[in-house]
């Protein structure tokens, strides 16, 4: 009776452990992609130093069409001195 039960354990962890494996496969397939990726993103070139930045997160200067986007607040300031 004992080796049943032992029997029954292992098969119980077994099954859990292929399933978390299959779980992870599954997860891993469905291509699930970090809404915050910048690679996604169109990218904005800093007029200062030519460093492409994410608008979302860059300093801005301007606006309409006269907005331009920096990598730091030390390229802003180069380009209001111009
Ligand atoms: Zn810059």
């Amino acid at each position: 009776m004992v080796r049943v039960i032992i029997f029954l354990l292992l098969v119980y962890f077994v099954a859990r452990a292929v399933w978390r494996l299959v779980y992870g496969i599954a997860e891993g397939l469905s291509g699930r992609r970090d809404p915050q990726s910048p690679s996604a993103v169109a990218l904005a070139r800093d007029p200062v130093c030519g460093t492409y930045v994410v608008p979302s997160r860059a300093l801005t200067s301007g606006s309409g069409n006269d907005l331009h986007f920096f990598c730091s607040e030390r390229c802003r300031q180069a380009w209001s001195k111009r």
